[in-house]
């Protein structure tokens, strides 16, 4: 609610200023600015646009997406940049008033990319319970499944092409590579995820609809994917305690990124389990960040987690 009202003040105080004194950091390189809300879209845009873009990335790294609030600076970085690449979901809500009040934005919407998901309300413990709209919310994770990644990173080179189509052939090349990357990772996931039916348990939240969907793998979670995280209920923990002790059941309790792993370390502790993260590339942290680690490279080691996991059930 406050966000709503928040942003047409802002928005007001941009254009007073005439954006002079807030964007001074114009770059006189002759270089594109892409602008880019979470960090697959920033990754994304990164490889595709090499050195023709300074690309930005609005979410701080190791700072929670789901709280993300423009400041000032941010807006006026959206209202003079080449092109804006944001997500499209629940928590990118404040994206669509700057768009409303900002109408010369050259905006890209993942989420238009792809075929989006009604999130799901039976794996997760905490929504079980719950009364549901039949006007159901999409899943906005998703980047998870490396199939949609590739479509993204195509759609992205597609408005890369049309901003500076001088560059039109290193733009196409880029994204090839990129996304034979993907794909390659893509044929890597299902080797190891196809075969015997399993079931992955997350202490968690759950933004890992798309991938799981893609893989056909069976799974329970405690939180929804976007929901601010909360105590987990009685109920939950007997349910995930449960499924924790059926056989077709991964021994492994997992958690995501930037998780305070609480409610995993919790259920691990108590029937005897490791704890391993599935990074869902939805935050990165500030080493990841400064480290140059890429949407391929944190699918990777999630690739190298899941075989240690699913190695050590034997
Ligand atoms: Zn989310």
């Amino acid at each position: 609610m406050l966000k709503r009202l928040i942003i047409p003040v802002l928005l007001a105080v941009v254009m007073l200023l005439g954006g002079c004194s807030l964007s001074s950091e114009k770059p006189s390189d002759g270089k594109l600015r892409v602008v880019t809300t979470i960090f697959p879209a920033y990754d994304f845009a990164r490889q595709v646009f090499g050195n023709t873009a300074d690309v930005t990335l609005l979410l701080k790294p190791g700072t929670e997406s789901h709280s993300y609030d423009p400041s000032a600076r941010d807006i006026v970085k959206i209202d003079s940049c080449d092109l804006f690449i944001y997500n499209g979901g629940e928590s990118d809500a404040w994206v669509e008033n700057i768009l409303k009040s900002a109408d010369e934005v050259n905006a890209l919407r993942m989420m238009d990319a792809v075929e989006a998901l009604t999130e799901d309300h039976e794996g997760i413990a905490e929504t079980e319970h719950e009364e549901h709209d039949k006007d159901e919310e999409y899943d906005e994770h998703i980047w998870t499944s490396p199939k949609n990644a590739a479509l993204i990173v195509e759609s992205i080179r597609q408005a890369a092409v049309t901003l500076a189509p001088e560059n039109k052939a290193l733009y196409e090349n880029a994204a090839e590579e990129y996304i034979a990357e993907i794909n390659a990772l893509d044929i890597k996931f299902n080797e190891l995820l196809s075969g015997e039916e399993r079931c992955f348990i997350f202490g968690d939240r759950f933004p890992l609809l798309y991938f799981f969907r893609e893989s056909g793998l069976n799974y329970r979670a405690a939180f929804p994917g976007c929901g601010s995280e909360t105590e987990p209920s009685a109920q939950t923990v007997a349910f995930l305690t449960e499924k924790l002790t059926e056989s077709d059941t991964v021994p492994t309790v997992f958690c995501i990124e930037l998780s305070n792993r609480k409610l995993a370390e919790t259920l691990a502790d108590e029937n005897g389990l490791p704890v391993a993260e599935f990074h869902t590339c939805h935050n990165i942290t500030a080493d990841d960040f400064s480290a140059g680690e890429s949407y391929v490279s944190l699918m990777e080691r999630n690739y190298q987690m899941l075989q240690s996991a699913l190695t050590n059930g034997g």
